[in-house]
């Protein structure tokens, strides 16, 4: 099996056996609805599955399980039960609940929204970087979830959680935390967060030698957990993050993997990824999308990743153009996301404390932001997943002291010094450019404003607003990202921003 038992999910618990809800996901795939009855209380679960909905499923004695996605340290939990025992990820997750309760959340590294019914607790799990956004609406006597806030448009409005984050003129929709357990009580209504997992704070000092192989070995740990039966697909820009992944990917399979890389009329790194794909032998694509293009996909990428903040739907958006240009079955995709979070890779000067509070201040407030959501890829049907926030990788990341990030006038020093002998010199001492740079995403999206006659000033007001009025359009009022356009929208927000287009007002 390539791809996870389930993609995303809708699922609710309900008192009695109300009607149920099917909205539908912006997840492509299979579609599986199940109904259940346990005890006087209904279970309803509609999976997007590549085949094998059964495997994102486990029932025990009163108790029920979805999970979409995957975990990473199989081997490990199962190190815990008695052999033999749970085959599927959903089955693995029951069994260790069955023996710590909700403590079993604390030992999964995944991937992973998890809806888990037991008599009348239901709990709802995120992984510890929240990577698959779970949402959910809870009343007295109905607990209704899903991995997209859209597929709870059509629920009655929910009350007010304080352990959950509000979304936008959904009422009473609320996104669980990452790293976190809800846990709601079906006939009150009352919610409980857990925390599972929480951004190390304290720092680790290590000889320079012993550094560079746990990141070497901790980073192959987890592209090895991703890469699943067939070669992996790497998505490369032949930065050193998504190259290094490319690098250990190609060492774990037999025969090359696949790369591809994406540019637009305006810029590319395609000869940076070519080097690398030459180097590691990968049979490597080269994808435009030219900008008018790309700008069309503003409401795909509002629509996948379902945030209202500008900044990240413009360095989602070349990634989503990516995605829905790699036809044919779904893939298991490897990105180098992410890495410069824990590493402070986009810090371009040698001091250390400001290197240390850019990085504390990054690993406090990623949650939320939906960058790291499946549902990008998940769009036209693949599963992408990110080695450097692999739960182990992560931990040992970031708890680095900060003179192995930055060291000899270097960003990522570790990072650089494990991947040495894999990869190109000139790959190796490559500086750092976002997705967003390295496709002109960012400055053709400014262009399209100050063409429709937005001051400059006003530019990312206006990106703002211009991200709002898609988010009510896709989410809220969930009509399709094909007939919304990016065109109407910014019109819409130089109208209000009373500068018509034109007039050079
Ligand atoms: P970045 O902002 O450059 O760190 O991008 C995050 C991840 O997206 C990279 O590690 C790559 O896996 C992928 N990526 C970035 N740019 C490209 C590109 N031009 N083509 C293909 N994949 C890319
Ligand atoms: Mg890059």
């Amino acid at each position: 099996m390539s791809l996870p038992a389930a993609t995303g999910f809708l699922a609710a618990v309900r008192e009695g056996d109300e009607s149920l809800p099917l909205a539908a996901l912006a997840t492509a795939g299979l579609r599986d609805d199940t109904r259940e009855e346990f005890e006087g209380r209904t279970v309803f679960s509609g999976l997007v599955h590549s085949g094998a909905p059964d495997g994102a499923r486990a029932r025990g004695r009163g108790t029920s399980l979805v999970l979409a996605g995957e975990l990473y340290n199989r081997e490990e939990l199962r190190s815990l039960l008695p052999s033999g025992d749970p085959v599927g990820d959903a089955e693995l997750v029951l069994a260790l609940f069955e023996r710590y309760d909700l403590h079993a959340f604390r030992l999964l590294n995944g991937r992973f929204a998890i809806l888990l019914h037991a008599g009348p607790r239901v709990l709802l799990a995120t992984d510890h970087a929240g990577s698959v956004p779970l949402y959910v609406s809870v009343l007295p006597g109905r607990v209704t979830a899903a991995t997209e806030a859209k597929a709870l448009r059509g629920v009655a409005a929910g009350r007010a959680l304080r352990a959950g984050r509000a979304v936008r003129r959904l009422p009473g929709v609320h996104q669980v935390p990452a790293g976190t357990v809800l846990e709601t009580s079906l006939g009150s209504g009352t919610c409980t967060a857990h925390r599972t997992w929480a951004p190390p704070l304290q720092r680790r000092i290590l000889p320079e030698a012993d550094a560079v192989d746990a990141v070497r070995e901790s980073l192959r740990r987890a592209v090895r957990a991703r890469s699943g039966q067939a070669a992996p697909l790497v998505v490369l820009s032949g930065g050193i993050d998504s190259s290094s992944v490319a690098a250990l990917a190609a060492l774990g399979t037999d025969g090359p993997i696949d790369t591809v890389s994406m540019g637009t009329d305006v810029a590319d790194e395609f000869p940076q990824s070519r080097l690398v794909a030459e180097h590691l032998g990968t049979a490597h694509r080269e994808i435009t999308v030219t900008t008018a293009d790309l700008l069309r996909r503003l409401p795909h990428a509002v629509w996948a990743a379902e945030s209202l903040d500008p900044d990240i739907i413009e360095y989602l958006l070349p990634l989503t153009a990516l995605y829905l240009r790699l036809e044919g079955p779904g893939r298991r995709i490897l990105t180098g996301y992410g890495a410069d979070i824990p590493l402070g890779g986009m810090h371009r000067e040698d001091r250390l404390p400001a290197l240390d509070s850019a990085l504390a201040h990054d690993m406090a407030t990623y949650d939320g932001l939906n960058e790291m959501t499946p549902v990008l890829s998940g769009i036209s049907g693949h599963w992408s997943t990110h080695p450097y926030w692999d739960r182990e990788v992560l931990d040992l990341l970031v708890t680095l002291e900060s003179g192995l990030k930055r060291r000899y006038g270097q960003d990522k020093w570790v990072l650089r010094a494990a991947m040495g002998d894999l990869l190109p010199s000139q790959t190796v001492l490559r500086p750092k450019l976002g997705v967003h740079e390295g496709s002109g995403a960012t400055s053709s999206f400014s262009r399209l404003l100050t063409g429709a006659g937005i001051e400059p000033s006003r530019v990312h007001q206006a990106k703002r607003l211009v991200v709002q009025e898609l988010f009510d359009a896709v989410v809220v009022a969930g009509r399709h990202p094909d007939e919304v356009e990016t065109a109407q929208a910014v019109q819409s927000v130089a109208d209000r921003l009373g500068h018509r287009v034109g007039t050079g007002s």
